[in-house]
């Protein structure tokens, strides 16, 4: 089988072309990191514009790259959801007029789902069903149980903002300089990595609380909102609102910060996991501030603190496939033609708000 995924959830317009043998044919991923700068973030409008402007020459890039033309391919698989409904419409209407036009099949996929699954199509022993997967990305904090292909339960959820966006607001509270090629993410990783400087090496700021202690009322819950640092860096740095704080300040807020969010991730998951019913085969972390280097350390820890009778591996997919990409679309595409989906309606609605524990309930009986 060759699949063409065409992913637009958000700000990034993606196309790729995957093999049912996981192959990796193509991975054309095109940024709006410029356009984001200039806005301060995410701008539906400019985003869904900018989709409009790129999509066609993604695809066409994505075929020529992989040396395929649309002959060769057996099947379109494109994100349905959740995400902004305009950007969504993009990619799904570009699919959906190819899937008709060449009489291929179409089938709309779930983006969180094809983060959860990414690591079958990069691990060479890749977990067995049931493993949990932690999406830790700009939209989302869930943990999840991958119970079977098209079945999941959110085991934890954030009851406020999402990690990789509170990242973001820190990085950008923090005037780090911002990296056109990668994101805030990496920027904030490498500060919050970087050795303290005076006088922090000597007295360290005390560290952030962890939100939502381990009490039972908020058990199964996540919460970052509490951990932004603005009134720390006020006091630091009174002069914030018109110039960057030194260095030190910046390194070392990015340092206690990040480690407060994610012992509050490691410290949840921890007690998510010892009242589990059944065993899981592994846990699998996915999403942009999945490729964090410091949370995969503060993650394999706290695995082996949980002692379990048979010890839980960690999965991550290669760095590049963690943030938003068309190839994790496409393989979820492959993953649903061998289960025996032969193709889906073309006026599905889109899903801008969709729960990964209502996979594909309005998919008619007769498209399997
Ligand atoms: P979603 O997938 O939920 O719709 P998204 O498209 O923003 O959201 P991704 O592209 O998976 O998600 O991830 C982007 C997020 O990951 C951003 O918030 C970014 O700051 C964060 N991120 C990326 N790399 C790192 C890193 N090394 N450390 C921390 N955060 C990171
Ligand atoms: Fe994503």
């Amino acid at each position: 089988l060759v699949v063409l995924g065409i992913e637009s959830s958000a700000d990034d317009a993606c196309a790729a072309v995957v093999t049912s043998d996981r192959r990796i044919l193509s991975n054309v991923v095109r940024k709006q990191h410029h356009i984001n700068a200039q806005f301060g973030g995410i701008q539906p409008r400019e985003a869904h514009e900018a989709h409009i402007r790129t999509m066609p020459g993604v695809i066409a890039e994505s075929l020529d790259s992989a040396g395929l033309r649309i002959a060769d391919i057996d099947a379109i698989a494109y994100t349905r959801g959740p995400g902004m409904y305009g950007c969504l419409s993009v990619g799904a209407n570009s699919a959906r007029a190819i899937a008709a036009a060449t009489h291929t099949p179409a089938l709309g996929v779930h983006h969180m789902q094809a983060h959860a699954l990414t690591v079958l199509l990069t691990d060479d022993a890749p977990p067995a069903f049931p493993f949990l997967t932690l999406l830790v990305s700009g939209g989302h904090s869930i943990l999840v149980l991958a119970e079977r292909l098209d079945s999941y339960k959110i085991l934890l959820d954030t009851l406020d903002s999402a990690v990789g966006r509170t990242i973001d607001n820190v990085a950008r509270l923090l005037r780090l300089p911002h990296s056109t090629a990668a994101g805030l993410g990496p920027v904030l990783e490498q500060y919050a990595a970087a050795a303290p400087l005076p006088p922090f090496d000597a007295a360290p700021l005390p560290r952030a609380p962890l939100p939502l202690s381990t009490d039972r009322a908020h058990e199964a819950a996540l919460s970052f909102a509490g951990l932004y640092p603005d009134l720390q860096v006020r006091r630091l740095h009174p002069g914030i609102d018109d110039s960057a704080p030194p260095e030190a300040v910046q390194r070392e807020v990015a340092r206690v910060f990040q480690n407060a969010a994610f012992d509050h991730l490691a410290a949840k998951i921890a007690l998510v996991m010892r009242n589990l019913d059944t065993p899981v085969n592994g846990l699998v972390v996915s999403g942009g501030v999945g490729s964090n280097l410091a949370l995969r350390d503060r993650l394999r820890a706290m695995l082996d603190e949980v002692a379990t009778e048979t010890p839980v591996p960690l999965f991550y997919p290669p760095v590049a496939l963690c943030t938003d990409n068309a190839a994790m679309i496409a393989w979820v595409g492959v993953l649903r033609l061998q289960a025996g989906l032969k193709g889906e309606p073309l006026d599905l609605e889109l899903r801008k708000k969709w729960s990964l524990e209502d996979l594909y309930d309005d998919v008619p009986a007769s498209c399997y």
